[in-house]
């Protein structure tokens, strides 16, 4: 809260006899006055009043009524005071000098000899001011500090709307945005561009067999996987259900091959923990570099996307990287998952490094294509 006129009146006048005159007038009409001699010594306390009031005798030795009045807006100029109601008390009463007053920056003027009720209604619309300044000021923060969270709530709100809630990667809308970025930039500066395209290996039968829950956390400990193995944090994110895009900007799909082979034989080493069990996975990567034949992002993808699905009908848990338009070769080598975890009773899971029952299962589960 801004601090509203507290009453203080800062009295500057070399003649005494007014100037105890003014205290005890002001005092009895209940303000809580200082009074000063002259204009050096009431500079520092006008200095720390903050908000208040000022009424000075325009003729006094040295600093003088009008040079105070100059000297008080310039260091509210520099911003270092609060609002000053400022009055110029005088024997001047020819109209050049009243504006000569008044340009000097004060707020109103008395003329002396003035009338004790002259007086006191001046510093009332004084008084008044300066609580309407304050209130204006107040009101001013208070809409700044609306604003301001304003700004914070509509940056979650699209923190929200390009993230995906379960692994708190970009979501596929914020990753098509991006890629588009990706896309212009590399067009621009003539630079490679590649994306991968990683699915998690069979991930229906862990939701079926072990239950979202498991699943969730499997796609949680991939998303990580995937997000240090990013270039840039801002280019992976959650594609679909299980499918993650990674962009790679200026490289080849040669080199995002190599990286996606490292990503995935990574995943292939997890140990995630669930809790009641030790699960492992697998990721199949399809990789596809943006070329003359691709002419918008959606074929880049598509071209990644088959790699994926090339990668997935040769055995899964290996790296695929288009090579020429509709033709791909599998990089790096391939994994056998030889543990997967520690099945809940009666659950028929691949293990102990058998290819045979790796092929069990998937023979089992073969009209679920996209596993
Ligand atoms: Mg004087």
């Amino acid at each position: 809260m801004i601090e509203t006129w507290d009453r203080r009146i800062i009295v500057v006048e070399d003649d005494e006899l007014t100037r105890k005159l003014l205290l005890r007038q002001l005092e009895t009409a209940g303000y809580t006055v200082e009074a000063y001699g002259d204009g050096r010594s009431a500079l520092q306390p006008i200095n720390t009043m903050g908000s208040g009031m000022v009424i000075a005798d325009w003729s006094m030795p040295e600093v003088d009524g009008l040079e105070l009045c100059r000297m008080t807006r310039e260091m509210q100029n520099m911003q270092a005071l609060g609002n000053i109601y400022f009055i110029l008390l005088t024997a001047h009463s020819a109209k050049t000098e009243i504006v000569q007053g008044l340009e000097a920056g004060a707020d109103d003027y008395l003329t002396k000899p003035y009338h004790q009720g002259e007086l006191l209604a001046r510093v009332r619309v004084g008084g008044r001011m300066l609580r309407l300044q304050a209130e204006l000021l107040q009101r001013n923060i208070d809409v700044q500090k609306a604003n301001a969270q304003m700004a914070v709530l509509a940056n979650k709100l699209e923190m929200q709307a390009n993230t995906d809630g379960l692994t708190a990667l970009p979501n596929r809308r914020c990753l098509f945005e991006r890629l588009e970025e990706a896309w212009k930039v590399a067009e621009r500066e003539g630079h490679a561009l590649s994306c991968v395209m990683l699915d998690i290996d069979r991930f229906k039968i862990v939701n079926d067999t072990y239950g979202h829950a498991v699943g969730d956390v499997v796609l949680k400990r991939v998303a990580e996987c995937v997000r240090d193995h990013a270039r840039r944090p801002d280019l992976i994110g959650r594609f679909g259900g299980e499918e993650f895009l990674l962009v790679y900007p200026v490289t080849s799909a040669a080199d995002a091959g190599v990286l996606a082979e490292k990503l995935r034989a990574d995943v292939a080493a997890l140990r995630i923990d669930c809790g009641v069990l030790t699960v492992r996975t697998s990721v199949s990567c399809g990789v596809a570099e943006k070329t003359a034949g691709t002419g918008i992002p959606d074929e880049l993808l598509r071209n990644a996307d088959a790699m994926m699905y090339a990668a997935k009908e040769h055995g899964r848990n290996q790296t695929w990287v288009c090579v020429a338009e509709g033709k791909g070769q599998q990089v790096g080598e391939v994994g056998v998952i030889d543990t997967p975890g520690e099945p809940p009773p009666g659950a028929r899971v691949a293990r102990g490094g058998s290819r045979g029952d790796a092929e069990t299962l998937q023979s089992a589960h073969a009209d679920t294509d996209h596993e």
